[in-house]
């Protein structure tokens, strides 16, 4: 069952064209890899369907709905998060205030409902094994709590498509293993992740499809099970792992 489609898109970054014709479908509930070099497109694209950049032309569907979401809460509201690999928190609020960030809270008579807040940040902290203080100031936590709020963040409006930019660049092999019990369990759940990431192990590891971008173009659409590290390279790179280990 195809939850989201990118048909024909194409993005200019003044002169220079940085996807070209973009066509790609994604699976409910699959963990699917977006690899390519740096400079390959795959932050650009991922900022288009999160909502961060416009397009130039081309349609994003979701769940068949065609959608062009002008902000990263429009694109969550309607389904779409994105976690970046820069993360994004405010490291002076509260982990649970950094939840909250960019919405507006109901009010009960007049005022903020602090400790209802603070009660629903637990519940989702908790769907990611993260057991923390909700006030503690996110400054406080490591890296890799730090991306679990995010995540947390992310599932607290309901996704049908997280993205992970690069997720395990600063993360510890224990914390890569959380990691992927998290992606296991959200795929469990329905929810369509997308895996960018140059760590080919990785990718055969946790993804079920991938996708390879080459100077904005696709190069290659695979299931995992039917590709090869080698294969994934030359895709990338336009040589295979011979030549370029000869
Ligand atoms: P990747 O994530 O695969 O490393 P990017 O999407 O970050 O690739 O970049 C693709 C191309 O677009 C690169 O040539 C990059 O320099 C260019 N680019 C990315 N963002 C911008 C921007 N905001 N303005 C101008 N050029 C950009
Ligand atoms: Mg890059
Ligand atoms: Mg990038």
């Amino acid at each position: 069952e195809v939850i989201l489609e990118i048909k024909n898109l194409n993005k200019s970054f003044g002169p220079v064209k940085v996807l070209k014709d973009i066509n790609i479908k994604f699976n409910k509930g699959e963990c699917h890899a977006l690899i390519g070099e740096n400079g390959a497109g795959k932050s650009t694209l991922m900022k288009i369907l999160a909502g961060a950049y416009s397009k130039d032309s081309g349609d994003i569907i979701l769940d068949g709905e065609k959608i062009d979401a002008t902000s990263p809460l429009a694109a969550r509201e309607k389904g779409i998060s994105i976690i970046y690999q820069e993360l994004s928190l405010i490291s002076t609020l509260s982990a649970a205030e950094n939840i909250y960030l960019g919405r507006i809270p109901k009010k009960k008579n007049g005022l903020v409902d602090w400790n209802k807040i603070q009660q629903n940040a637990k519940v989702f902290f908790e769907e990611v094994d993260l057991n923390i203080d909700p006030n503690v100031e996110t400054r406080t936590l490591s890296v890799a709590q730090q991306q679990l709020i995010e995540i947390s963040r992310a599932l607290s409006l309901n996704p049908k498509v997280v993205i992970m930019d690069e997720p395990t660049s600063s993360l510890t092999d224990n914390e890569i293993e959380c990691l992927f019990k998290i992606i296991r369990k959200l795929k469990s759940q329905g929810i369509t992740v997308i895996y960018i990431s140059h760590k080919l192990e990785e990718i055969l590891a946790i993804c079920d499809s991938v996708t390879v971008l080459k100077d904005g173009a696709i190069t290659g659409q695979k299931d995992i099970k039917d590709t090869t590290k080698s294969e994934l390279v030359n895709m990338m790179v336009g040589r295979s792992l011979d030549q370029y280990y000869p």
